[in-house]
């Protein structure tokens, strides 16, 4: 169908990675681009796939079940990066190979044992961090990462752990030039002492000083595929 994807998204995903490159904090390593295409078609998926994009990430469970099928014709690799619900936690193991919003010890061991009877090993989760006070917002307390970390790491071995995940407010301007915020630099710090000790940090509006900062993964959605229709 979308043998020749429009050249507008060629030209934004060229510029994306070229951005990456430049901002990172180290150029040789920039972080890796997640493209999340919640409230976007599956044509449009279709599209990135064809300039090469393999990993997608996923908001809505239900949203995520519908694309996998749609989509099934494609070797696409879906990460989950909503927010986490026992009741989902089967159905998301079956379609996606990474959680990255895990924030808590019993979604841990439900997230093992249904990685088990899938028959599936090495299931790739980031503990999500909450940085923001608001109480609607979810993720772990700073304070509490590094007990769930240790435990998932010596009891789950189903699970493997890739480091910690946030979603800061985008409250910061974010340029080329930006200073690093020190909230981004601390996530930096604490990621290296969690799992594998990656970041995944960034999103449309802050993914140069994301980027600066060391993060290992960004997670790109209107700035890449184009305004959402929810
Ligand atoms: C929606 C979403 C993104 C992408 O947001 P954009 O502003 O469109 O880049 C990244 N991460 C999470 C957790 C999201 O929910």
């Amino acid at each position: 169908m979308s043998r020749n994807p429009p050249q507008d998204l060629a030209l934004k995903y060229h510029e994306l990675k070229q951005t990456l490159s430049r901002c990172a904090r180290d150029p040789a390593r920039p972080p890796e681009l997640l493209a999340v295409s919640k409230g976007q078609p599956a044509a449009r998926i279709r599209e990135l796939f064809a300039l090469g994009q393999r990993r997608f990430g996923e908001n809505y469970a239900q949203e995520l079940l519908a694309k996998a099928a749609e989509l099934s014709d494609l070797p696409i690799e879906w990460v989950y990066i909503g927010h986490l619900q026992s009741n989902k936690i089967k159905k998301l193991v079956s379609v996606s190979s990474e959680i990255q919003t895990l924030a808590q010890w019993s979604h841990a061991e439900q997230l093992a044992r249904a990685v088990a009877e899938a028959g599936r090993t090495g299931f790739k989760v980031f503990l999500e961090v909450k940085v923001d006070q608001a109480e609607s917002k979810s993720g772990l307390a700073w304070d509490d990462v590094l007990d769930l970390s240790q435990r998932i790491q010596t009891e789950l071995p189903q699970l493997c752990l890739r480091g910690l995940m946030a979603i800061p407010e985008s409250q910061f301007q974010d340029s080329d030039s930006a200073e690093i915020p020190e909230l981004y630099q601390r996530l930096r710090a604490l990621a290296d002492r969690v799992g594998d000790g990656q970041l995944s940090l960034g999103m449309s509006g802050d993914l140069r000083m994301a980027a600066a900062a060391g993060s290992d993964l960004v997670r790109v959605g209107q700035a890449l595929m184009g305004p959402r229709r929810s």
